[in-house]
């Protein structure tokens, strides 16, 4: 055989071969494909009729009536019996996205006020949101407050101080919550990882990589345990008032925690909003947990993605194995199903919905 001959056969195996041989592929990148065969299960809507408690429409107040109905037909589809838009604002404009969302179907949505924290700091302040919060929920039909993250990380007071979750200027309004029989639905903090070093130890570290905006620990502000604390004060101080704490209170890694948060404060619930990829990557810790503390546990989503859900419905509801979460940079790791008990699925479903929320309509969930 002549030589060029030779050199372009071993090129024709070699070619292919070199490109399959990537020695150099980023942790963005990485991206494996599983060899394991296991069973599947695409769970495209719940076993039972259950309650969103953790939803966002910012714009209710110009949401036109076939966009409602477009998403009354996706709830329909999954089995969403109840959707809770936690962005409601305040005033004119939540009467006009209460009108616009649960008019059409009053059964089905369920709206939260939130507070305006411009001019935070001043008895007026206080009085005017007091008022405001009265009329919201007396006059308006807001069935609950949400505070954002932004009180004890963003908010500041006229002075330019930050406010503390736990500010006492703000006791007023938790203590109206109480009186007015609505519900708290609190976001404090974000993830641990966030306030660790961004290394290569840290397990959010893929997240940090990509959303730089999010790693707390070179702003100088609250640790991660100052703002809990802040917010578990709040708890303690109020309980008369019922507090959803928000994403498993960020506590999700450490469950017995969480655990005994809910023994030691018996107004306080939580919601499993955003935190799935924490509860499916211990399918045995978290089915104990969740079925010990069934009664303390609501549905929550957060971002509206009807395909998103499905992750939901299938971690709580079968016993697959080694399925990938939604969103890589929040978790990188498999998700196992907790194969959950029927009686504490209803329950974190709608029951405990259905206690704390005030008005919805027992028909839409079964009798028993
Ligand atoms: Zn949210």
């Amino acid at each position: 055989m002549k030589l060029p001959i030779a050199l372009m056969l071993l090129g024709l195996v070699t070619g292919p071969l070199l490109a399959q041989d990537r020695d150099h592929v980023t942790v963005e990148d990485y991206d494996p494909v599983t060899l394991l065969k296991v069973p599947e299960h695409d769970v495209t809507a719940a076993k039972y009729p259950f309650v969103d408690v953790h939803s966002h429409w910012f714009g209710a107040s110009t949401m036109r009536p076939g966009e409602v109905d477009t998403l009354i037909q996706e709830m329909d589809g999954m089995n969403m019996a109840v959707i809770v838009n936690l962005s409601g604002w305040s005033g004119e404009r939540l009467a006009e996205g209460i009108e616009n969302m649960e008019g059409r179907h009053p059964s089905r949505v369920v709206t939260f006020a939130n507070l305006d924290f411009e001019g935070f700091g001043t008895d007026a302040w206080t009085r005017g949101a007091v008022r405001q919060l009265r009329e919201d929920v007396e006059l308006h039909g807001a069935r609950g407050l949400k505070i954002y993250k932004s009180l004890g990380m963003r908010t500041v007071d006229v002075d330019g101080n930050r406010v503390a979750v736990d500010d006492p200027r703000l006791d007023a309004v938790w203590a109206l919550a109480g009186e007015l029989g609505i519900p708290v639905l609190i976001h404090s903090a974000d993830p641990m990882g966030f306030w660790l070093p961004k290394d290569e130890h840290n397990e959010k570290w893929l997240e940090l990589k990509l959303r730089p905006q999010r790693w707390m620990l070179p702003l100088g502000g609250p640790s991660f345990e100052d703002l809990l604390a802040e917010q578990h004060r709040v708890f303690a101080r109020h309980p008369e008032t019922t507090f959803i704490n928000a994403h498993l209170g960020w506590l999700a890694p450490d469950l017995g925690r969480l655990g005994e948060l809910f023994d030691r404060y018996p107004n306080v619930y939580s919601e499993v909003g955003a935190v799935l990829y924490d509860l499916g990557r211990q399918p045995f810790t978290a089915r104990a947990f969740l079925t010990k503390y069934k009664d303390r546990i609501l549905f929550g989503k957060d971002a509206y993605a009807v395909a998103e859900y499905h992750y939901y419905f299938r971690t709580f509801e079968t016993r697959d194995e080694y399925f990938d979460y939604y969103r890589k940079y929040h978790a990188q790791w498999k998700l196992y199903g907790l194969d959950l008990p029927d009686d504490v699925l209803r329950h974190i479903y709608y029951k405990n919905a259905l206690r704390i929320i005030p008005g919805l309509d027992p028909a839409l969930f079964p009798a028993e």
